[in-house]
């Protein structure tokens, strides 16, 4: 179906900012349903132009999401090419991405933070089934939806952003430890297992409240750390430090598969042991 786009680049409010090879733009698409017409707000990321390069690598993002629909994956609408202009358009999620979010000081509890990861996990599944890498799995790249309150016994709801330019074009060592070891030996060849690895990152980030694992280290300190098969510092959650580990395996055909992490994860939330914790707030 055809889409008409009025993207509005005039004010600067408008702008939100910078991605690694972004600008982002809040903006609005028009369609017409019905002889009616529909406005929604959109977000806009618009290529560099010094990247332009790179243009390959973003169509395949913008591809990627467009082809797959699952709720917790974000909606992509498409890319608009104009002239020089390379502008990925997709769904607008209202509390931005979810690093900042938890860096912000927002206090959410243990059980929020699971079902994060819950959702995450089921993303993942969802991926796993259709053979698809994301390649890019990170708290930056999880929007929040909804913030959900568990006092009302409302969940938060989260989305996962597309991969945007391959981390291969990033300056690798800069995405430990997110990128999984194995792909700083054979950059272009990503695997399943290469997203578990970063889903034991980033479940890591949301327990570390949206603190970047190995912040403050230099690249040579992270190249080190994947040379000494270091792991990041364990969870007093011994099970949760168990299922982090389990993934973030050096040994891609260890890390578990997506049915497993989602029966690991259930049986953090039910287990009698832990039901008392999960309503409590823990910064680790
Ligand atoms: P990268 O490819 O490195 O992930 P990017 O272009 O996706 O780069 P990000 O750094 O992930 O850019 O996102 C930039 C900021 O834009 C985020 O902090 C987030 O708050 C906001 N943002 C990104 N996507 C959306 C979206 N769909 N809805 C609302 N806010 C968004
Ligand atoms: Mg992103």
């Amino acid at each position: 179906s055809h889409i008409q786009l009025c993207i509005h680049f005039s004010s600067k409010e408008e702008s939100l900012g910078q991605g690694s090879f972004t600008r982002i733009f809040k903006g609005c698409k028009t369609d017409i349903r019905d002889g009616e017409k529909h406005v929604t707000e959109v977000l806009l990321k618009e290529l560099d132009v010094v990247h332009k390069n790179c243009w390959e690598s973003f169509f395949e993002a913008a591809s990627l999401m467009s082809q797959i629909s699952h709720k917790h994956l974000l909606l992509v609408y498409g890319v608009s090419v104009h002239g020089v202009k390379n502008i990925m358009v997709q769904e607008f999620v209202k509390y931005g991405a979810l690093d900042l979010y938890l860096k912000r000081g927002r206090s959410v509890s243990v059980s929020w933070k699971l079902d994060v990861a819950k959702q995450l996990a089921s993303a993942l599944n969802f991926l796993e089934e259709k053979n698809i890498v994301h390649g890019n799995i990170c708290a930056k790249n999880l929007l929040l939806a909804r913030e959900g309150d568990p006092s009302q016994g409302s969940f938060p709801f989260i989305k996962l952003s597309d991969p945007g330019i391959s981390v291969v074009m990033l300056v690798i060592l800069d995405r430990i430890p997110w990128v999984a070891p194995e792909v700083l030996e054979a950059p272009d060849n990503m695997t399943l297992e290469c997203d578990k690895w970063s889903f034991g990152a980033t479940v890591w980030e949301i327990f570390n409240n949206g603190n970047a694992p190995l912040r403050g280290c230099d690249l040579e300190q992270k190249q080190q750390f994947y040379e000494n098969f270091q792991q990041l510092p364990p969870s007093q959650w011994t099970e949760l430090a168990d299922l982090i580990s389990q993934c973030m395996d050096y040994q891609a055909a260890f890390r578990p598969s997506c049915r497993s992490i989602i029966r690991q994860l259930n049986s953090l939330i039910t287990s009698d042991k832990n039901r008392k914790m999960l309503c409590t707030f823990i910064h680790e």
